[in-house]
């Protein structure tokens, strides 16, 4: 069965001295008396939830999967998923960032970023149910009315009740606005909704007392497209307004899913029979009140490849310690044993350092973006909220597609580390692999990540949000620019944003004379900022690492040595994608259709 440690001193060293984040959040009112000692806590406690509570139910939920009872669409999740979700309210943690006034703690975005990406590591699949019940809440707190706030946050605060996003229909995955889901107003100020919705995750199980699902749908008189959708909220048992559970409510899981990899979340088709829904935000602008869900969903999405590579790395890298085969080309490491330990050939080294220099950096931007988020709710300045927000804008697509990319690249390299045996179940690394292939899918595919990025957040605003970005880079260079020990690392990241200006220049020209030249560059263009924002941060790691090496910790030279790996080996592959986004459009339209 595979191991998970909590990587908490990275965690603590992005949180301290990368982002020297108490500081900041203490200068937000209200985390003003957040202290270090009290963040450091609860990622111990987290981690010892994930790791001890979470990791052993893996395997289990992955060999078991989610049952469905069709008589009473009743849907059971695998052994022990019921008592640790019951463990983790019982801990607080669905509470830990929610707003005192409904009962949270109101800690930082950041800690639960922290303590995500380790749920993550040790089960994905279990970690989908209380992580949709987060973008339930925040989509309520921000567009439900005082009436709907009162009666559903305290419960999705609890965690007694979860929350699910409900878009998708047959028809309808990408394009939205090809929805057909039908709400019909009621007498009572209430609305009929009927329709299919399919692939909702956590749509129906045993976890919880009630389900919020929030659903999307057309009200009679809706324009078409994605201009007549509008958001309501749909719970499977309709609560009394004086507290306690009414009616069963006719939306129901019809079929699970049979799929690829989180065998332990349930993938439900749901019905709606008439099923009796509120109207959350205004009519027909249902989508930008599911934005919120959808925003805070990508995050998550790259926090769960993140986790993944995190896990993978461990396993493999202790796997390449143990086992052995061959003798290095340089003459045996290890004379007094049969062979060799794989982790003396270069390519091992190479697959390893891959997944940890992926899983380091991710950490790093995911910290950060959470820290944005922190202070966009948080500052009392406009300026600096509207700042982080255009920043977290431009990150987003990013850590969505970048880490979820990275996460398949890593989890395949670390099984490709056990050889034969990483094909094989009882070691753990194809359910990883497994698992961590349907985030470059859901809450968007990455392409649509990549054409949110190239076409609405760089190109729509004329390169502003890119420009607060690119200013961060190069108060950096200016800073370090006279630092001999830094120039490995601050010269290709100076390249690197001078090409990523240049290459978001020309993009834009060509896709005044032809749009598609937007959707033909877009998945090399976001591949290619990627690295500019992993080099940023590899290169402010590298710094302090520099500066601590002599201070007898280890930790530091494994980070400088990693970041010198990722200048070295990953970095380079933004040539190439510069190249290919460069070439253009023909080479993708010349071919005529009926050739395919
Ligand atoms: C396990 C699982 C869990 C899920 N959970 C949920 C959930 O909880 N709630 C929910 O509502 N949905 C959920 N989904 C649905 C998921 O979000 C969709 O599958 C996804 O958005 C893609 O939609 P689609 O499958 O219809 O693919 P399509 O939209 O048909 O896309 C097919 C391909 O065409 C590409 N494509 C489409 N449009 C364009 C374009 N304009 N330019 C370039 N390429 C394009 C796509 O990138 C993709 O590669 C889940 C799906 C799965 C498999």
């Amino acid at each position: 069965m595979p191991q998970y440690t909590p990587p908490l001193r990275d965690l603590k060293f992005v949180m301290h001295e990368l982002l020297e984040a108490v500081p900041r959040l203490q200068r937000l009112p209200r985390h003003a008396d957040l202290d270090a000692a009290t963040a450091d806590a609860v990622l111990e406690e987290a981690g010892k939830f994930a790791s001890e509570v979470l990791a052993p139910l893996n395997p289990v939920g992955d060999a078991q999967g989610c049952k469905l009872d069709p008589a009473t669409h009743a849907v059971r999740t695998p052994d022990g998923f019921k008592d640790a979700y019951a463990a983790f309210v019982e801990g607080g943690w669905p509470s830990m960032i929610c707003d005192p006034a409904f009962g949270g703690q109101g800690l930082p975005l950041l800690l639960n970023q922290c303590l995500f990406e380790m749920l993550n590591s040790a089960n994905q699949a279990w970690t989908m149910y209380p992580g949709l019940s987060h973008g339930a809440y925040a989509c309520l707190l921000t567009h439900g009315t005082p009436e709907q706030q009162a009666l559903y946050l305290p419960h999705l605060v609890k965690g007694d009740w979860t929350g699910t996003m409900c878009l998708t229909e047959p028809q309808c995955g990408t394009d939205l606005g090809l929805l057909r889901t039908r709400a019909e107003p009621q007498a009572d100020g209430s609305y009929r909704l009927t329709g299919q919705k399919i692939f909702i995750s956590a749509g129906e199980h045993d976890l919880a007392d009630n389900i919020v699902h929030l659903v999307l749908a057309r009200l009679p008189d809706a324009p078409h497209g994605s201009k007549g959708i509008s958001l309501f909220v749909v719970p499977k048992f309709i609560p009394k307004p004086g507290g306690g559970l009414g009616a069963r409510n006719p939306i129901t899981c019809g079929a699970l899913e049979h799929k690829m990899g989180i065998h332990g979340n349930a993938t439900c088709q749901m019905n709606l029979d008439g099923a009796t829904g509120w109207l959350v935000g205004q009519p027909n602008k249902g989508l930008a009140a599911m934005f919120v869900m959808m925003n805070a969903a990508r995050l998550g999405v790259g926090n769960q490849s993140l986790g993944l590579t995190e896990v993978a790395y461990q396993n493999a890298a202790a796997y390449a310690k143990e086992r052995l085969q061959m003798r290095a080309l340089s003459g045996p490491k290890a004379p007094d044993k049969p062979a060799d330990p794989i982790i003396v050939h270069p390519d091992v080294r190479k697959m390893l350092l891959t997944a940890r220099a992926y899983a380091e950096g991710g950490r790093a931007l995911a910290m950060y973006c959470a820290l944005l988020l922190d202070e966009e709710h948080g500052a009392d300045d406009a300026d600096a909220q509207r700042d982080a927000a255009d920043l977290v804008a431009l990150l987003t697509p990013i850590v969505k597609a970048f880490l979820t990319d990275n996460g398949w690249i890593a989890t395949s390299q670390c099984l490709q580390v056990f050889g034969g045996h990483g094909y094989i179940r009882e070691w753990g690394m194809e359910q990883f692999l497994r698992d961590a292939r349907i985030n470059l899918i859901y809450e968007g595919t990455n392409t649509v990540q990549a054409l949110d990025l190239l076409g609405r957040k760089v190109l729509a605003d004329n390169g502003a949000k890119l420009k607060k970005f690119g200013k961060l880079v190069a108060a950096f260079i200016d800073e370090e620019g006279v630092n001999e020990a830094m120039q490995e690392f601050v010269n290709p990241l100076a390249d690197l944003g001078d090409k990523v200006t240049k290459l978001s220049t020309e993009l834009g020209m060509k896709a005044l004379a032809n749009p598609d030249e937007v959707g033909a560059a877009a998945t090399d263009y976001l591949r290619v900022c990627g690295h500019l924002v992993f080099a940023y941060f590899w290169a402010r790691m590298a710094k302090i690492a520099l500066a601590k090496l002599d201070s007898g910790d280890p930790f530091y030279a494994a980070k400088l040595a990693t970041a010198r790996f990722y200048f070295a080996k990953l970095l380079p592959e933004t040539a190439g994608l510069i190249r290919s986004a460069r070439s253009g459009v023909q080479p993708l339209m010349a071919m005529d259709e009926a050739l395919f």
